[in-house]
């Protein structure tokens, strides 16, 4: 190697650089104890059938992120001593909280560098639906797209319609729709954030584009859109088999249950929040039922129910509150689980401690660590599933894009000491232009091993690929002589039966003013 060990930095050994270490959390340590427990019971469980490739792929990928031994990358400055060698990413598209939150920020800077119109207001509509649509809707990626297509082109025809002077005047807002997959605990809860220009572009006097804000929104507005994206998703899903409507109730297809058992089983476990059930595989249509038909039902201002679908549109960022579209954006784009937010929890049971209390005053779930690998499986979607879209004036195809995406800037990393909003983004998009400083190798890094490396933490300049370590005698030699581990943590072998002796508590702020009277509800 020809390289002195002192001088390295981002393992262990002091420096400037830490390397994040997800060996250490919670999660890491549940997983690595449980994961082959899961296999086991899910074979025993469910008619022999095992979870699917991509799923185990995901979890088998989390146990790896982030670890030398697996392999990485050698960089070192251009300008001083800074040598690092950064380790391998999973890039997860699940749950793992260090690549979807890197993610998470590379798209959320994308978005602000070159998709969303500066200055111009943006406002975010939530859509809800049923709970027996959800195990469909998040292993069926062609379904979910269309839902989204029909629920984006409804609130895109209302701003049309409510911003155009004249019905002929061409009136169009755009969106940047995101799937978000479950809920703050976890459960598979397969949901649209669209984040839409608050207003609509018109033709102005020379033929360009200009911007006209929508003035207000009522609830009474959010409850139309409600209904008339409702009924077109149904239509939609009725025509295509998925569900039959009769005068009392709608029935949706088991189609994944007879495509996938052992996902149909976790998916249903992971809405309801209870473990999966065993050996029994449910293959009856299930009832969605009609709720009482009494209609809109208003559940706070800007947000209504209607038939087990909701839509929230309270959320709105100004045109010239940068602070307030970031952290839209990044809200929108957040991956499901933070680290922090994983504890270990009384009992031998895990907690997840949620940001933001459920209203009815839950502030953490404390679950069993086989129930919570459940959730994880759950939260992993299957391949080639899209969690971002564009659409109207933002779509690629739009001809007005062009003219109201914001221009190319100066790229941060070319500033040496410029602040940085998170990491540099190379987030590939339909409108972007290639930067100036664009680098074959980091792209590559970024793609391959889910490595962003761009500046220099000592000096700020950039760094530069020295070698990529992925032959295992080599990572192990290096590693050896830096006194690094040279295996991953050992996983715990799979436990003896019964497994699924489910245990989810919610905890719950009583109403005394001293909060001693903590509630234990079984979940579901
Ligand atoms: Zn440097
Ligand atoms: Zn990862």
């Amino acid at each position: 190697m020809g390289l002195p060990a002192s001088s390295i930095t981002g393992a262990r050994s002091a420096g400037t650089y830490q390397r994040h270490q997800p060996e250490k959390t919670t999660l890491y340590a549940v997983v690595r104890e449980n994961l082959a427990t899961l296999y086991t019971a899910v074979e025993a469980g469910f008619e022999g059938a095992a979870l699917p490739p991509f799923v185990r792929k995901e979890l088998d990928g989390y146990l790896d992120c982030g670890l030398l031994c697996r392999g990485f990358a050698r960089l070192k400055c251009d300008a001083c001593v800074e040598q690092h060698l950064v380790a391998f990413s999973c890039k997860g598209r699940g749950f793992c909280p260090s690549c979807m939150g890197r993610r998470m920020c590379q798209t959320a800077a994308n978005l602000i560098d070159h998709v969303l119109p500066p200055d111009v207001p943006l406002r975010q509509w939530v859509l809800t639906v049923p709970f027996v649509l959800r195990p469909r809707l998040g292993y069926d990626g062609k379904l979910l797209g269309a839902v989204t297509r029909i629920f984006v082109d409804s609130v895109l025809g209302w701003y049309r319609r409510r911003l155009r002077t004249t019905t002929r005047e061409r009136a169009e807002s755009g969106a940047v729709a995101v799937v978000q997959r479950t809920s703050s605990d976890l459960k598979l809860n397969p949901h649209l954030h669209v984040v839409f220009l608050d207003g609509a572009y018109v033709a102005g006097p020379d033929g360009q584009p200009v911007f006209r804000a929508l003035p207000r929104l009522s609830t009474t507005d959010v409850a139309d859109v409600l209904q008339v994206a409702r009924a077109r998703i149904l239509r939609h899903l009725e025509r295509r088999g998925v569900i039959s409507v009769d005068d009392e109730a709608l029935l949706v297809d088991d189609d994944l249950g007879q495509r996938d058992p052992a996902l149909a089983q976790l998916a249903a476990a992971a809405v309801s929040g209870l473990a999966p059930a065993g050996p029994e595989v449910r293959r009856r249509p299930v009832e969605l039922a009609f709720e009482g038909r009494s209609g809109v039902v208003i559940s706070a201002p800007l947000s209504v129910r209607e038939f087990g679908f909701s839509l929230h549109a309270a959320t709105r960022a100004g045109g010239e509150d940068e602070k307030g579209r970031e952290a839209l954006l990044k809200y929108v784009l957040r991956p499901p689980l933070a680290s922090e937010r994983l504890l270990p929890g009384p009992d031998g049971l895990v907690r997840i401690a949620l940001k933001k209390p459920f209203s009815d005053g839950t502030y953490a779930i404390d679950l069993d660590p086989l129930s919570l690998l459940c959730r994880l499986a759950a939260a992993v979607p299957p391949p080639r599933f899209h969690t971002v879209r564009y659409a109207g004036v933002l779509a690629g195809a739009s001809k007005w894009r062009t003219l109201i995406v914001p221009r190319p800037a100066p790229a941060p990393a070319d500033q040496p000491g410029a602040p940085e909003r998170c990491p540099p983004s190379n987030q590939p998009d339909p409108g972007a232009r290639p930067r100036s400083n664009y680098r074959p190798w980091a792209e590559l890094l970024r793609r391959t091993f889910g490595i962003d490396i761009d500046t220099c933490p000592r000096c700020g300049a950039r760094m530069r690929l020295i070698a990529l370590i992925t032959e295992p005698p080599e990572v192990a030699r290096f590693l050896r002589h830096l006194g690094e581990p040279t295996e991953p943590p050992s996983r715990a072998p799979a436990r003896d039966p019964p497994y699924w002796q489910s245990r989810v508590l919610r905890r719950k702020h009583g109403h005394d003013p001293d909060h001693s009277g903590q509630q234990e509800l079984f979940d579901g």
